[in-house]
């Protein structure tokens, strides 16, 4: 999840500051939870949330609700939503999410998008005018906090940032290794590093916060 100086300088053009405020009304169309353009990506935070909304673990939650691959340029496994075969998130039963008060940060933003800024460790929210053809620029203006204060994102940003670090961590190691060569035991490993054995009934940062002066263990055992 490397940023270009191209991404960062869209982000920019279209970011909101605080105060800043835009126009949007959502339709409740639930279009945005089918047949995405782009699989919505998600932290080891969403993951975590997730699973503790559901009342399960994490090693419950991501087999049949996630799909994992390894990134093109960090080469550290990651995770998008899975769908079902009609093109619809496995989170959306009758039209509604079933983790709602604690869906992953890209749904709970949209139409906002966010970045999250590795050089200062900074998050930075920005219009993102992809995958709305419903919701209306003309509705209620919103102020970028009370949009953030909705679904709890200043809360949960912390959480996020944590597991970037974590994730920073390996990806310096990672992305200078072939991609094909992230595979195996070394895959496992990564994996587990990064989403497994969290205890979703304890505080998600000191879990996270543990693991990451041992993080680089994983190559030693490769
Ligand atoms: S997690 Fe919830 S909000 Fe996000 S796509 Fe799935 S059903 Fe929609
Ligand atoms: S954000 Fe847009 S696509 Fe999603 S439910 Fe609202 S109107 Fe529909």
């Amino acid at each position: 999840m490397a940023y270009t100086e191209v991404d960062f300088a869209r982000f920019q053009k279209n970011e909101l500051k605080p105060g800043d405020t835009f126009q949007f009304a959502c339709a409740m169309c639930g279009n945005c939870c089918r047949n995405r353009r782009e699989a919505i990506l998600m932290t080891g935070a969403d993951i975590f949330r997730a699973a503790k909304a559901l009342g399960v673990s994490v090693e419950a939650v991501l087999p049949k609700n996630f799909e994992t691959y390894v990134g093109e340029d960090s080469h550290v496994p990651l995770y998008v939503l899975a769908e079902r075969l009609d093109g619809s998130c496995r989170f959306l039963r009758k039209g509604r999410c079933l983790i709602q008060q604690d869906k992953p940060a890209v749904c709970a933003l949209f139409p906002l998008g966010r970045f999250f800024d590795t050089r200062d460790n900074s998050f930075h929210y920005f219009m993102n005018h992809s995958g709305c053809n419903t919701g209306s620029a003309n509705g209620k203006t919103w102020a970028l906090e009370e949009w953030l204060d909705e679904f709890h994102i200043r809360d949960t940003e912390a959480m996020t940032a944590v597991w970037h670090k974590l994730l920073t961590r390996l990806a310096e190691v990672t992305c200078r290794m072939k991609k094909e060569d992230i595979c195996g035991d070394l895959l496992e490993d990564l994996r587990r590093v990064l989403y497994l054995g969290y205890d979703t009934s304890a505080p998600y940062i000191e879990q996270v916060e543990a693991r990451i002066p041992s993080a680089l263990d994983v190559f030693k055992r490769k």
